[in-house]
């Protein structure tokens, strides 16, 4: 299957070599990271920026996360403060996106963040992405390879299925995490933009928060309205599923029918929050809603609630 597509291809030397070459010459390829798949463009780079918005379709108000490879790296455009030093300490380079103030001379480009007195950062951990940004001498701007508004992929074949031929793919298997990096906004008391692959409650070990509260998301541009749809309507707070429709439940006991899908973040041993994966499945096997049963409050539910309400947002 994956050998027939042949803009995907698999890390090696020589297809990062590959993928190096592309990525000077400003065109935008797909990368694994320990989150989502990124669409990574040269973040110097104007032209590289303007490609990634226009094939993921992007609000051009909505600023993007730039991906280094290290810490020196990162400190040239950003300034650092005694938040993201204990921060970092724990979490980098890992699934965290710092908000943080722009040096001056920063040469990101203006296109990345709006011209905003902030850059989002990030230093992800993956292999894949990590040799990668090891051998280019410029940090990668990369947002999810999905058009926008659409599910965020966990996997190379997700990439595909939206885009097609029109960019290489490295296809770095299922992603750990399988939702967004945490967004938190380190420029004044931190308080979190995005809920994401760690949960505040591990934060909060290290740093104290500020309550998010509607004002404070506002500050970041990219979480208002629509995002992470299927194409297909989902309900929440919903015992059984509408006709044709399917059901997403917590419990595993209530998962023998064909048109029920059991959801944990606890698979094998290991935390995986990707629900993309399944509202995805669902809309592959043609069901034509997706309901789901009260999702549980423990702090790990947390993100997959935000995605899930954010994605039944109908217009
Ligand atoms: P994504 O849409 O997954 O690429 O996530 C990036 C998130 O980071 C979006 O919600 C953006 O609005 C947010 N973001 C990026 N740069 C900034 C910034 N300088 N200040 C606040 N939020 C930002
Ligand atoms: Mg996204």
């Amino acid at each position: 299957m994956r050998n027939s597509h042949l803009n995907i291809i698999r890390p090696s030397k020589k297809n990062d070599e590959l993928i190096k070459k592309k990525l000077e010459k400003n065109e935008i390829v797909a990368l694994p990271t320990e989150t989502v798949y990124g669409l990574a463009g040269n973040a110097y780079s104007k032209k590289a920026v303007a490609k990634i918005y226009k094939t993921k379709g992007r609000n051009k108000y909505n600023p993007l996360i730039i991906h280094f490879k290290d810490m020196k790296s990162l400190k040239k455009e950003v300034q650092t403060n005694k938040h993201f030093t204990k921060l970092s300490k724990h979490f980098c380079p890992g699934p965290i996106t710092f908000i943080l103030n722009k040096k001056k001379g920063s040469k990101i480009t203006k296109l990345a963040h709006k011209n905003l007195k902030t850059l989002a950062v990030r230093i992800p951990k993956n292999e894949d992405i990590q040799n990668i940004l090891k051998i280019i001498n410029f940090p990668l701007a990369a947002p999810s390879a999905n058009k926008s508004g659409s599910l965020s992929p966990t996997k190379a074949l997700h990439v595909y299925d939206e885009f097609k031929n029109k960019f290489t793919i490295l296809d770095g298997g299922p992603t750990k995490y399988g939702i967004e990096s945490t967004v938190i906004d380190l420029t004044s008391k931190p308080v979190i933009l995005r809920k994401g692959a760690i949960p505040s409650r591990t934060l909060e070990k290290f740093i104290s928060l500020k309550d998010n509260n509607e004002k404070s998301s506002l500050k970041s541009p990219g979480l208002i309205g629509k995002h992470y749809s299927p194409g297909i309507p989902i309900y929440l707070n919903r015992e059984r599923p509408y006709s044709g429709g399917a059901l997403i439940t917590f419990n595993k006991k209530k998962s023998k029918n064909k048109n029920c899908f059991f959801f944990s973040p606890k698979i094998k041993g290991r935390n995986s929050l990707d629900i993309f994966s399944l509202m995805r499945l669902i809309k592959n096997k043609k069901f034509t809603s997706i309901s789901v049963n009260k999702i549980p409050n423990s702090d790990i539910y947390k993100s997959i609630a935000d995605r899930l309400m954010r994605a039944s947002i109908h217009e």
